[in-house]
């Protein structure tokens, strides 16, 4: 695993690294995470957040947190909220600058009023299907709308009638007058405003006129000074048109730079696309610990500083890739390996008697929080006559090399005794209701004074003392690597996603467990009490993720 705190280089610090050395922006370095309001965020989100928040801290710079909300059809001041919470939790810093696209509406009608009187711009009477059909191929150029010359007064006077909410929706657009044979197809007159008689969530009803994200984008970067403009690849083909914008209007200039989108296995994190499984009900809401998203992972366990292991893992490239999902799942897994306390849960529970231990007797025995780290401190914990053990921690009929209880073999029951099972016990169909098992008093606190070794080392919670929750275990949303090339979702939903599991018996202290706290339930895996469902007389655990690496595994062999 990379070290934490140790800069990675990447290509996006030499670009940077030149700039400063050239003096390019006179040294400075500001950049800014420009989410669109209209979904929550993801793990590709993180990725740009934490890239440009890390540039800005590691150079000296400042990094602001700008809302891209042009389109407001889409947009909620819910999403805006849940964007805001997210980025915070992440640990990114905008300071005081939180910004909107809309704090700029004024300036950009300014500007496009700037760009018609120089004959740069104009209103266009075509429908947005015949703009389609005008626009031409990426083999053939476009044609010019027979409204494209109109004189610059009647440009003037529409396009203020547009603001005036004059004409309905779809009837107009404004548009940059560019150059309808470009190979650029963005360049080809591309739309700056179209009328929408929508409410917004911040200006209300103050404009029927919204700009166009590729009018809004590059000036808000420009008015707040940005100066390296992030973005992901798909939008290297609108730098020319970002560039051709700020140029025309003689305002700073920021640099756009593209890097790779982060893409994960078995994960789907088109804001498009979990906005579908949300409505369709295949998840319950954009928090549903299934989800990719930073309030999903949240609810699930997953802590900030493992998310900023894994960013860091990935690096930063201009090549597109699919990350294995493992590696984030293993970025968790290595953290809470350290942070987390042990606790004993037994999640399918059999119930084990100890015949030959007192009825009334509670023994407590001191455990380690973490094998690992002494500053964890320890715990008591109560044994009794009655204790659940892991169903699948018994078999009647062992395989070879089963090293668990089955009749006859001793087990250590781990920090307490060594048992042996003497008899099973099954209902009259058959079923297995109890086993009864026998305990040397010499084994007491997991080790014998003839040193007998034992193989099998069993988790075990006293039944009388034992706290019942319920468990949740999570698998991938999805069953192929790549569900983006799926065409139909359900067909390829994983039925195993969550599996609930009713009755799991907790040591007592768990009771306690608070949201936010991981645990390590031993030989389980990660879990965390879900924020949402769980209840003081009602526990809910989300396992955050299984013991098993499948990552490390892979890495060794390399
Ligand atoms: P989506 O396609 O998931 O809906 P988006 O790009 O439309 O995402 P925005 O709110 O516009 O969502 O994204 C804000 C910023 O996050 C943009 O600068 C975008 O480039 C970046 N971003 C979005 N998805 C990823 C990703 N998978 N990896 C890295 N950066 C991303
Ligand atoms: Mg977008």
């Amino acid at each position: 695993m990379t070290e934490t705190n140790e800069t990675v280089s990447n290509f996006v610090r030499n670009i940077i690294e030149e700039d400063i050395a050239s003096s390019k922006f006179g040294g400075r370095v500001h950049t800014r995470f420009p989410p669109e309001p209209n979904g929550y965020l993801h793990i590709g989100h993180s990725k740009a957040i934490l890239l440009n928040d890390g540039l800005a801290e590691d150079y000296g710079g400042k990094f602001n947190l700008r809302f891209d909300d042009t389109n407001p059809t889409k947009e909620e001041q819910a999403y805006i909220d849940a964007i805001i919470e997210d980025v915070r939790w992440l640990g990114a810093d905008w300071e005081d600058r939180l910004f909107y696209a809309s704090d700029y509406f004024e300036q950009l009608y300014e500007w496009a009023v700037q760009l018609i009187k120089e004959g740069k711009a104009y209103v266009d009477d075509l429908s947005a299907e015949e703009i389609r059909e005008y626009r031409g191929t990426l083999t053939e150029p476009g044609r010019n709308s027979p409204y494209r010359d109109r004189p610059v007064a009647e440009n003037l006077d529409l396009f203020e009638r547009m603001r005036d909410g004059e004409f309905p929706d779809g009837s107009r657009v404004l548009r940059a007058k560019i150059d309808m044979s470009s190979s650029n197809i963005n360049l080809r007159d591309p739309v700056m405003y179209r009328i929408l008689h929508e409410e917004h969530p911040r200006t209300g009803d103050r404009w029927c006129i919204y700009p166009m994200y590729d009018w809004a984008h590059g000036q808000s970067d420009s008015i707040e000074g940005i100066t390296h403009s992030l973005c992901t690849l798909e939008f290297e083909d609108h730098r020319p048109l970002y560039d051709w914008f700020v140029e025309q209007l003689g305002i700073y200039h920021p640099q756009q730079i593209e890097f790779a989108r982060l893409k994960l296995s078995y994960t789907l994190m088109s804001k498009r696309v979990l906005r579908k499984l949300v409505e369709d009900g295949i998840v319950d809401g954009w928090d549903d610990p299934r989800m990719p998203t930073l309030a999903a992972y949240r609810r699930r366990g997953y802590t900030p500083r493992a998310i900023r292991q894994f960013s860091e893992m990935i690096g930063v490239s201009k090549a597109n890739s699919m990350v294995d999902v493992a590696m984030l799942e293993h970025a968790i897994r290595d953290d809470l390996n350290e942070h987390a306390p042990r606790a004993f849960a037994v999640l399918d529970p059999l119930k084990v008697v100890i015949d030959n231990y007192p009825e009334d007797k509670v023994e407590w025995f001191e455990l380690p929080n973490h094998p690992g780290d002494e500053s964890m401190g320890t715990r008591a914990l109560p044994f009794t006559r009655e204790l659940y053990i892991e169903r699948e921690d018994f078999m009647e009929d062992p395989l070879r090399n089963y090293y668990r209880l089955s009749p006859g073999q001793e087990v250590r029951l781990y920090g307490a005794y060594y048992i042996t099972c003497d008899e099973v016990v099954k209902d009259e169909d058959g079923n297995l209701v109890e086993l009864h098992c026998r305990l040397d008093p010499e084994s007491r606190g997991g080790s014998t004074p003839d040193g007998r070794r034992v193989k099998g080392t069993l988790h075990w919670v006293s039944a009388a003392h034992a706290h019942e929750a319920e468990v949740r275990l999570y698998d991938t949303l999805f069953v192929v690597e790549d569900p983006g090339a799926s065409d139909d979702l359900r067909e390829i939903l994983n039925p195993e996603s969550l599996v609930v599991l009713n009755g799991a018996m907790l040591e007592p202290g768990l009771a306690e467990a608070e949201v936010g706290n991981p645990y390590q339930f031993m030989r389980q895996g990660y879990f965390v009490v879900d924020s949402k469902d769980s209840t003081p007389e009602r526990l809910v655990f989300n396992r955050t993720v299984s013991l098993r690496d499948t990552w490390a595994k892979v890495r060794n062999k390399q």
